[in-house]
């Protein structure tokens, strides 16, 4: 990776301000004043009436306060006072297990579902719940508390500091002379140089492999070698290399049959909040060019029939957290966000090509017209929790178990593909023996559904916006930043589950032995978590996790598509120097002379083998029941 990028990207930040944090930095996505109501994990919508959005632990109140009010937010020092009060609701109310805590008392109420929908109180035992909180808060207390620089954190900073004072650990704002435990940074790994220790919230070649050329290769390798279990990434071209081949296929295919007439979507490399996007029919209407240099991008298949609510298209922003690369391992946030078009959809035809608020659901283009609806709720409006998303369509009678367990399925494989170079490029950055910090990272995945509920891949974004307030006018001409709340329910919990996942005093999380492995291949991933992951908060007044492990726990199911990654495993071995990204002549030959004597290639000659007959067995079974978009239109 390019250093000399990194600091021309962190240079051109500081002279726009926070506001300009680009290069794959997405800074749309904040929703205007909406009263919180309880969130509702998408592990939970179980039931298929639509009445269940209502929850017992609904809370009405307002849980933010004004900009520059900070204190009034913080209140999870909730045991001091003498009332009953939704642990939830001081902590985001992103706990998903019902619970309220009688201050004061150390019990726990504690819901459970009964058979017709509505939920029991149950008094657990006063005792162990008691004991089980004054042994946390020995533990905690004998514990120094954990130290996150927060200097270069940017937009995030403010969600940051509500996690940090919720979880009592310590901020160095300004940074700190001495090692802290983590470095939370705004852009890319190098936003602070020369950290020989801790954990860092980006990984190196983050950036670099999620942008939208990149990111396209990677699966379409994936795709090549697993043409079925890739499909949920819509065909795409790279511009300018492929676009002869792509105009190539496409007269192809309109010889072929006169009535077809896709569309398509160019998209900018590296761009985002809708940047630059536009449609088209033909590819003789693609701007290649920028003056006299041609433009870097991806043209890429149009999703024709997505699902609607209210006749509107929308999309998913789901958080996911790649906690480490080696051993892999994946959390997906149980909420996350959709966000709603602003004009009725209809499909692309030459007239409505240009209709932007119809097939664009970006925030940052939306807010802008006329039509945006700034709710109170999180089930109405522009923008909306996923969970009451989820709730609605199960309330239609949608199976949302299924579209719950393609989404998880979508996000393995495709962390999958990525990570095969990412590991080439943390080798290089913190090369095995040389000191320094270990890396994670909260990644934001657009997914669009379908209308036959098939999820497609967008995009995935290297920084997705963790902004908790938004710009409004508050008079003619008079901008300031007010507090959204949906942003704040659902981006505080996943920065501050994040943390806790993280946090150096823990010992690493086991994976559930009994489903150590996870799933047969094609087996549906259960929505509702059996074993839920713990709470890991010592002092029992934080909410369950809303981060879900997903990987290792389903390693079963794709574990065999990691073919890839381990190529990349013996490239890097053979790199001979070390923090190098290329493999030099003499590197090469050593390489050849010796590779019959790996043993690992010679498992994965045979693990192509199996595959190659597993694809053919696959293959067969989708012949009876079709396959999705992917390799439809061509
Ligand atoms: P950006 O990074 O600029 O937001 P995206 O790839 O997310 O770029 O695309 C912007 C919007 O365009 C998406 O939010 C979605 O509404 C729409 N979109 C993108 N790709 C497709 C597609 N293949 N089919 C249908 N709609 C798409």
């Amino acid at each position: 990776m390019s250093d000399q990028y990194v600091k021309v990207q962190v240079e051109q930040m500081k002279s726009f301000g926070e506001d300009a944090e680009k290069e794959g930095v997405d800074t749309e996505e904040q929703v205007p004043g909406s009263s919180p109501s309880a969130s509702v994990s998408p592990d939970h919508p179980t039931g298929t009436d639509a009445s269940s959005t209502s929850l017992p632990c609904k809370q009405t109140g307002k849980s933010r306060s004004k900009p520059g009010r900070e204190d009034k937010r913080h209140t999870s020092d909730v045991a001091s006072q003498g009332s009953v009060v939704s642990s939830e609701k001081n902590l985001n109310r992103l706990g998903y297990e019902r619970t309220l805590q009688v201050k004061g008392t150390g019990k726990i109420l504690q819901r459970k579902s009964e058979p017709n929908g509505n939920y029991v109180t149950i008094h657990t035992s006063k005792n162990i719940e008691e004991m089980r909180r004054e042994e946390g808060f020995k533990l905690a207390k004998k514990r120094r508390p954990v130290t996150v620089d927060t200097s270069k954190a940017k937009t995030s900073l403010e969600a940051l500091k509500i996690s940090i004072k919720q979880l009592k650990w310590k901020e160095f704002p300004l940074g700190r002379r001495t090692a802290c435990d983590i470095y939370w940074h705004g852009v890319s790994f190098h936003d602070n140089e020369n950290i020989v220790s801790g954990q860092v919230n980006k990984f190196p070649g983050m950036i670099e492999m999620l942008r939208k050329i990149n990111l396209s290769r990677a699966v379409r390798t994936m795709q090549e070698l697993f043409p079925e279990e890739y499909d949920f990434y819509p065909r795409s071209w790279i511009l300018p290399e492929e676009y002869q081949q792509f105009t190539t296929q496409i007269h192809m295919v309109k010889e072929k049959d006169a009535t077809v007439n896709p569309t398509f979507i160019v998209k900018p490399d590296g761009g985002s909040q809708g940047d630059g996007i536009y449609l088209i029919r033909d590819p003789s209407d693609l701007k290649l060019m920028t003056g006299s240099q041609a433009k870097q991008g991806v043209v890429q298949e149009y999703i024709q029939k997505p699902l609607l609510i209210d006749k509107l298209k929308f999309d998913i922003r789901l958080y996911v957290l790649i906690k480490s690369l080696e051993p892999l391992e994946i959390y997906i946030a149980k909420e996350g966000l959709t966000r709603f078009c602003t004009e009725l959809y209809q499909e692309p035809s030459q007239k409505n090509l240009s209709h932007v608020f119809m097939h664009l659901t970006n925030y940052s283009l939306n807010v802008h017209s006329g039509n945006f609806v700034h709710s109170d709720s999180q089930s109405t409006g522009s923008k909306r929790t996923l969970s009451s998303v989820l709730y609605r369509l199960a309330a239609k009678g949608v199976d949302i178990k299924r579209v719950w367990s393609d989404i998880i399925a979508l996000v393995i494989k495709t962390v999958i593909a990525v990570v095969p170079e990412l590991r080439v490029y943390y080798q290089a950055d913190i090369p095995p023996g040389k000191p320094g910090p270990t890396c994670f990272q909260i990644l934001g995945f657009d997914i669009l559904l379908m209308k036959n509920l098939k999820p497609v891949l967008l995009e995935v974004n290297s920084n997705p916006s963790m902004r908790i307030e938004h710009e409004q006018e508050v008079a003619p001409g008079v901008f300031e930043y007010v507090p959204s709340p949906v942003d704040e329910e659902v981006k505080v919990g996943v920065i501050r589950d994040t943390l806790r996942l993280m946090d150096p005093g823990h010992k690493k999380p086991t994976v559930p032995q009994q489903r150590a492995g996870g799933f047969e291949q094609g087996e549906e991933i259960p929505m509702e978590e059996e074993t839920q992951e713990k709470s890991q908060d010592e002092t029992g007044t934080l909410p369950s996790l809303c981060l879900k492990q997903v990987y290792p726990k389903y390693s079963k199911q794709f574990n065999y598509l990691r073919l890839v990654e381990r190529i990349a495993a013996l490239f890097i071995r053979f790199l001979g120097v070390k923090g190098n990204m290329r493999l030099g002549p003499t590197a090469f030959r050593t390489f050849i002379r010796t590779w019959w004597n790996i043993s690992q290639l010679k498992r994965l000659i045979s693990d192509m083998k199996r595959e190659s007959q597993r694809g053919e067995s696959c293959r067969r079974k989708d012949a009876k029941g079709g396959s999705p978009c992917c390799g439809k239109l061509l």
